[in-house]
């Protein structure tokens, strides 16, 4: 393996950090592996002589601005916060402590026209913890100086004050300054949803919860996402301070915290860009189902997601099937659309008349069957007709993408299913 180019983090003052990249042959530029807007451009500062950030074919990129190769380069840039689609690059705790993620630093020698592709790393990340302060990433904790191999996913850190402490069975690094009800929310109602889900899908998995607060954002809203075993959850804004933690807040907040654990228990599979439906969508089943299962004396709450659920995915639809619904403001109608597609699946496979099964079995046997690539919408259907009624799997079809049936009327079909939801077996 070729020796992976280094990439070095470390605080300058304050919300200010530099990042060093430091080569292991020279090269004339160096493509990011994720551009997600012009954050990059706008917030990062060169301190390289000769060596300028640009974008091409919506990828940022670093260069000499000579034509000469160079074989390190620093950048310095500030790490507040800001909204994005992709992981958040840095999120706040309210002691001081932030999340960082590494992805965002993630660069590639520039090969041809097509920037993105190949750019899988793997790259050795390093950071330097000011003092006072230590990092946790991918389970470990480091005192001075963490370095570790990144994958093309890349990993969210921890630094600052706080070392994981385990609660409910899990190590979790939970923000102090989060209102106690919600921390005590998340932490009574964790063992009962990990151990749902180890039931269902026959596996036993160790979560790493992360829980931020961030008072000081102007937006209230919560909000999580995973990265292989670890879930980040964030509370962002003063709501939070206040919020009854019961009713619609508790329903929100369990549902989100019960979604990222479905992520960890779906066995890492990933979804191409129009394919997000499969990811997000078998995520928001699981936890419909669980929930229902779980905590039935919240029925109308998760019922009052399905229904929005409808109503997104059908006005969506309006536009066009859900293959054409790629790029940010459509990515809702993947979530939304997917719970649909899935929830109709679990109830075809209870109602199976020989043999009842239920979506978790059949996402196992997904799972397990090597032959099949679930990374997008033609292979996953295929892989589909095997399993359930052609029917069914027509219908989803044209969900998806052009067909000549009409998406709205199949859409009709589906929901209906997924309104006379019966939960056999207690699942
Ligand atoms: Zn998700």
């Amino acid at each position: 393996m070729r020796t992976p180019d280094e990439v070095a983090l470390a605080q300058v003052e304050g919300s200010i950090w530099a990042v060093d990249y430091r080569l292991s042959n020279p090269a004339k530029a160096l493509v990011f592996a994720r551009t997600d807007d012009d954050s990059r451009r706008q917030r990062w500062r060169s301190e390289s002589v000769a060596i300028e950030l640009a974008r091409a074919s919506g990828f940022d990129f670093m260069r000499s601005d000579t034509s000469g190769a160079f074989s390190s380069a620093r950048f310095v840039f500030s790490s507040t916060p800001f909204p994005t689609s992709d992981f958040p690059p840095y999120q706040r705790f309210s002691d001081g402590g932030m999340l960082i993620y590494s992805g965002r630093f993630h660069a590639c020698r520039h090969h041809g026209l097509v920037y993105s592709v190949d750019c899988k790393g793997p790259w050795a990340m390093s950071v330097t913890a000011p003092p006072g302060t230590h990092i946790v990433v991918n389970g470990q904790v480091y005192e001075s100086e963490a370095r570790w191999l990144d994958d093309r996913w890349g990993s969210r850190f921890y630094i600052g004050p706080l070392r994981p402490v385990t609660r409910s069975g899990v190590p979790t690094v939970i923000d102090s300054g989060l209102p106690d009800p919600i921390t005590k929310l998340l932490l009574s109602k964790l063992p009962d949803v990990q151990a749902g889900f180890s039931q269902r899908l026959s596996v036993d998995l160790t979560p790493f919860l992360f829980v931020s607060y961030d008072r000081s954002s102007p937006v209230s809203r919560i909000s999580g996402n995973t990265i292989r075993n670890q879930v980040f959850i964030h509370f962002a804004g003063r709501y939070w301070d206040e919020a009854v933690v019961e009713g619609n807040d508790a329903g929100e907040i369990l549902w989100l915290l019960t979604h990222e654990l479905a992520h960890v228990f779906q066995l890492g599979l990933e979804g191409d860009e129009d394919a997000r439906w499969i990811h997000e969508g078998s995520a928001e089943a699981f936890t419909y189902l669980l929930l229902q299962a779980q905590f039935p004396e919240s029925h109308g709450f998760w019922e009052s997601k399905r229904k929005d659920a409808s109503k997104i995915c059908a006005e969506g639809l309006s536009a066009g099937p859900l293959a054409t619904a790629v790029g940010h403001h459509r990515v809702k109608e993947h979530y939304a659309c997917g719970l649909l597609i899935f929830l109709a699946i679990d109830q075809s496979l209870r109602h199976q008349p020989a043999h009842s099964q239920t979506l978790f079995d059949l996402w196992l046997s997904l799972v397990n069957d090597a032959k099949i690539s679930l990374t997008n919408s033609r292979d996953f259907l295929r892989a589909l007709q095997s399993r359930l009624p052609a029917d069914l799997v027509s219908k989803i079809g044209a969900i998806i993408q052009e067909s000549k049936e009409d998406p709205a009327e199949a859409l009709l079909q589906l929901d209906a299913m997924a309104q006379n939801i019966t939960l056999l077996h207690s699942q």
